[in-house]
């Protein structure tokens, strides 16, 4: 497989460190709000990329963790933490808001038909591992403490920006929120690595440490939850790309500080889900979420189908017309592979591995997921039995995930449902005819036969209405 790594700037074959085995860490969900369709872009094209690494033949172990801890409302230390923040805003306990939004997370995950990781930890659980790295790094001298805080010293290092070309304004990013410089620091890039003085004497969330009563920096969190599940040497990480820097030059600044050694190899980053207003984010408050979606009759895998329809290394611009326009060929789509359930016969082995091998071939290429839609396409043209094409898709949905052959229970409810709409009325206007010609009796049997089909109607001055009892 071939992959676009952000750290060599380079489409480069992708080797893990061992043979047949992916050691996968993913940044999770920050858990103080609703996940919105960004996030859930970077989740879509993650998923894909672990699906893809599987049906190449990779045995996979992917690790997520819920940060529930220590994320500021700007990435670079300064700010409120984004978890106390939604407590107060919910008046709930922060335990109560990361078990609700975490719960809310999986749920739209499972809609979207995003597998969950096999492993997922959250920060709180790991407080121990934190203050081990912390003392470590301080003990390596990487690590300084000022104002009852601990930093890690970026002067130390001979290559801080290790994903390169970044400029003034690019550095500034993380701090886009409100930048106050924190006078602590050493060097302007220096980074928190444990709290104890915050100006948030409120800070809920405190442990006991060697450096008094506090808590640890996001960036700690996953080189602490990655090492603990993934051993030193990770074969790829991935994110948003808003995470490349500061939180990921972090991460690797520290981990690579701490173990002594390079410690993941490639690094996979996906680009923005953007509106009318540019990125979507969660602090900007007016966010859509799948619920949104689905209150305004879309499907999620509609949604999913948006995504895959362009590439992860490019910007997507969502507008509702745009998702018409993914929804409408979805639902084509669906119909058609919908037909395939019932075919019958042998698959041709050669034809499925010839569209097997251009299947892999697209997601080789970088994960080139349009690429893999227009073979699936072609798969629907081509010009072999329904027993290869079913087999196909099935195939192909192990990575696509677009549902494309769940039957719509749904769907066919609504049939059913329409269909003894349209029986009742037609019993209604029959005991209306029977009681204009006066034949009681026989409207009098029409009520009853309804009512022994769970059908209840009633006179009304506006008319005859029914209800299933
Ligand atoms: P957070 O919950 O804010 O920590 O973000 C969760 C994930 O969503 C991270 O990988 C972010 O980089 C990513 N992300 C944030 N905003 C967007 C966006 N507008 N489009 C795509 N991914 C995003
Ligand atoms: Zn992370």
């Amino acid at each position: 497989m071939k992959l676009y790594n952000t750290l060599t700037r380079k489409v480069e074959e992708f080797i893990p460190n061992e043979e047949g085995k992916v050691r996968m860490y993913t940044c999770g969900p920050t858990v103080y709000h609703f996940a919105h369709i960004g996030n859930l872009r970077s989740y879509i094209c993650e998923d894909v990329l672990e699906k893809s690494l599987r049906y190449a033949g990779y045995d996979v172990k992917r690790v997520m963790n819920i940060t529930d801890v220590g994320h500021l409302s700007s990435d670079a230390d300064t700010g409120e933490d984004k978890m106390v923040a939604g407590a107060k805003r919910e008046h709930k306990t922060i335990m109560e808001i990361a078990e609700f939004y975490t719960k809310c997370f999986f749920d739209d995950c499972e809609k979207l038909n995003i597998k969950r990781p096999d492993v997922v930890e959250p920060a709180t659980n790991c407080i121990p591992e934190f203050i081990h790295m912390v003392e470590v790094l301080l003990e390596k001298g990487y690590a300084y403490r000022a104002g009852e805080n601990v930093y890690f010293d970026t002067s130390k290092l001979d290559e801080y920006f290790v994903f390169g070309n970044q400029n003034e304004e690019e550095q500034l990013l993380g701090a886009r929120d409100d930048v106050t410089e924190d006078p602590n620091k050493k060097n302007r890039n220096d980074f928190v690595l444990w709290f104890t003085k915050s100006k948030f004497e409120d800070q809920a969330l405190k442990w006991d440490s060697p450096w008094g009563e506090g808590y640890p920096g996001w960036h700690i969190e996953c080189s602490c939850i990655s090492m603990k599940h993934l051993g030193e040497y990770m074969d790829i990480h991935c994110g948003g790309v808003d995470n490349m820097f500061p939180h990921h030059t972090n991460e690797i600044a520290q981990s690579e500080a701490y173990l002594g050694h390079k410690w993941c190899n490639y690094w996979f980053h996906v680009h923005h889900l953007n509106d009318r207003n540019g990125k979507m984010s969660k602090s900007k408050g007016d966010i859509l979420t799948v619920s949104t979606l689905e209150e305004k009759g879309y499907d999620p895998l509609a949604y999913r189908f948006f995504c895959l329809q362009s590439h992860y290394r490019k910007p997507l611009e969502f507008t509702f017309e745009l998702l018409d326009n993914a929804g409408n060929a979805y639902d084509k789509l669906k119909k058609r592979t919908l037909q395939l359930l019932s075919a019958e016969g042998d698959a041709d082995q050669a034809v499925f591995d010839e569209y097997k091998a251009r299947f892999l071939d697209a997601l080789g290429n970088d994960i080139n997921t349009s690429m893999a839609i227009t073979v699936l396409y072609d798969v629907l043209k081509a010009d072999t039995n329904d027993a290869t094409k079913l087999a196909l898709v099935r195939s192909f949905e192990e990575v696509l995930s677009l549902g494309l052959l769940d039957a719509p229970e749904e769907a066919e409810k609504s049939e059913e449902d329409e269909a003894l709409a349209a029986y009742v009325e037609e019993q209604i206007a029959l005991r209306k005819a029977a009681k204009k010609e006066k034949n009681f009796a026989e409207a009098d049997r029409i009520r009853e036969e309804l009512l022994a089909k769970g059908i209840q109607i009633r006179d009304t001055r506006e008319g005859t209405v029914w209800e299933k009892i």
